[in-house]
């Protein structure tokens, strides 16, 4: 049985892939910067007879990412799996964003995927074996307007997945980038990181179901996370609409750009109306 550690596993990706994993057999640790909802995750896994742990834990603190990481195979022997999922969501018109908003979206997005690799891959090799998943997300594939900053740092991520995939399998290590489409947790609610000026210009949850009309189950999504973990695949695009969504975008660019125009025009009105009912 696998030992598994998974960042923003206080809450919606990371709760429910960590929940489905302990439901299989395996031990698997929560780490997220908010510790009492990784604490309560835990809780109600080891309630329910599964193996969980929690732990405190800012993705953009690599020397506390290593720290973890060390600690999780001294108590455990190894390290079997990595998800770098915690992340953040930055929206809105691009001249409305400051400096700090795409500094703080580098730091979470990419640095902290870039920390829980340097921190467990170590490990992996010296395992000869061992599987790191990076949560990157339908807008890392396809153009995402008024989510440009999301959508750079998930470009990042499966960039980065990609490239480290071929060469990490000489050491026996396999590289999983996972690309959701829209999917049923808090984060389609969040109107940017804490102690920023918010994006209060659209709902990104408004704006996501007007550009893919559907919000998948997250428990679904850790399903097919667990299956394509074993099948060991280089990406996990879904639900079947992100999937289409992506090969629509290799196939024919200009259909995906004309959306994404429309969507912008959507999102504009959108602004105006909420500004007039503001008013
Ligand atoms: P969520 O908000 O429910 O969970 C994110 C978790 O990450 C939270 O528990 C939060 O406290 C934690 N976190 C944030 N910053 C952190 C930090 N600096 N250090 C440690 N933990 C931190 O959202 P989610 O949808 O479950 O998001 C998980 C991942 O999935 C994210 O990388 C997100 O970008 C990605 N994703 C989500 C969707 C979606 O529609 N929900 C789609 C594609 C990709």
């Amino acid at each position: 049985m696998a030992i598994a550690l998974i960042t923003g596993g206080g809450s919606g990706i990371g709760a429910a892939t960590g929940t489905l994993m302990a439901e299989n057999g395996d031990t698997v640790i929560l780490a997220d910067i908010n510790v009492e909802a990784a604490d309560n995750v835990a809780a109600a896994i080891v309630a329910s007879g599964g193996k969980a742990e929690s732990a405190a834990l800012d993705v953009r603190d690599g020397r506390a990412f290593a720290a973890l990481v060390d600690r999780v195979v001294a108590d455990h022997g190894r390290i079997d799996l990595i998800f770098n999922n915690a992340g953040i969501g930055v929206g809105g018109p691009i001249e409305d964003l400051t400096a700090e908003h795409w500094q703080r979206i580098v730091d979470v997005n990419i640095m902290g995927v870039v920390n829980g690799i340097r921190a467990a891959y170590p490990h992996m090799i010296r395992q000869g074996d061992g599987h790191i998943v990076n949560t990157a997300s339908l807008a890392g594939l396809v153009p995402s307007p008024m989510l440009a900053p999301y959508a750079m740092t998930k470009h990042a991520v499966v960039g980065l997945s990609l490239s480290l995939r071929p060469e990490a399998a000489r050491h026996g290590v396999r590289v999983t980038a996972l690309c959701p489409g829209p999917t049923e947790t808090p984060i389609l609610d969040s109107k940017g990181p804490e102690g920023l000026p918010p994006n209060d210009v659209f709902s990104a949850r408004d704006l996501l179901m007007k550009a893919t009309g559907e919000i998948y189950p997250v428990e679904d999504l850790a399903a097919e996370l667990v299956a394509g973990i074993a099948a060991n695949k280089s990406y996990i695009v879904a639900p079947r609409r992100a999937r289409m969504a992506w090969w629509i975008h290799r196939l024919v660019p200009a259909v995906v750009e004309k959306n994404a125009i429309r969507l912008v025009s959507w999102a504009v009105r959108e602004a105006e109306r909420l500004d007039t009912s503001r008013a």
